[in-house]
């Protein structure tokens, strides 16, 4: 790890803290993975709103597995791309209970096997649930890994394969959190708040403004 990595990372521990917090709130690893499907183009926050209603009404993975497509649809709707989520949901449920007997697997290639789940929805469960050390990659890593200049791929998965060079590996999971924290209250997408921030310089994309 390069000596600007360890500054970076002292410094967000030193703001946000180390404690892993999922922002999806779930109570068990078939929740979090329904969850985190819904979490597609959408905030935390409206998954969060919706979920509740959601595991009263299919309090398993059996009952979405047998759910009618477009009732859950309807449940599902506010957070968008609901027609694609609710058939990958249902796919997804029914693959769970045919191979794994409804438990959630934690292997990487078992998860992205699954409908709907790519390698971010598949690292967040291997990291919260399975405590596998894991790299996930959202809007908020992506943006602000490449503005720190510890990435210059825009492809999440090449972003993961650079971060999981770059970083120990004890800090992979708290990385996720961290830079979300940051970039909800600091790296903003649309003008980031560079006056205020404690990473200003190691910021490659703060240093080329600069010049202009
Ligand atoms: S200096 Fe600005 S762009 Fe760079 S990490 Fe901080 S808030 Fe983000």
């Amino acid at each position: 790890m390069k000596k600007r990595t360890g500054e970076i990372l002292a410094l967000l521990e030193q703001a946000y803290g180390s404690d892993i917090v999922c922002y999806l709130d779930h109570e068990n690893a078939w929740q979090l993975l329904i969850a985190t499907i819904l979490s597609a183009q959408c905030t935390d926050a409206r998954v969060n709103m919706v979920t509740p209603a959601l595991f009263a009404k299919y309090p398993s993975v059996e009952a979405l597995a047998g759910a009618d497509q477009k009732e859950l649809e309807e449940a599902i709707h506010s957070t968008g791309f609901y027609h694609h989520k609710a058939k990958n949901i249902i796919a997804c449920c029914r693959q769970l209970l045919e191979r794994y007997g409804g438990e959630v697997p934690s292997d990487i290639d078992a998860l992205t096997a699954l409908p709907g789940v790519g390698r971010k929805t598949a690292n967040v469960i291997r990291g919260n649930i399975y405590g596998e050390p894991s790299v996930v990659v959202d809007t908020h890593v992506k943006r602000i890994s490449r503005r720190l200049g510890l990435t210059k791929e825009s492809d999440p998965e090449k972003v993961e394969y650079d971060l999981m060079k770059e970083l120990p590996k004890d800090r992979w999971i708290a990385w996720n959190l961290q830079i979300i924290a940051h970039g909800r209250s600091i790296c903003k997408a649309q003008n980031p708040l560079c006056q205020e921030c404690f990473l200003q310089k190691y910021c490659i994309e703060y240093a080329e403004r600069k010049k202009c």
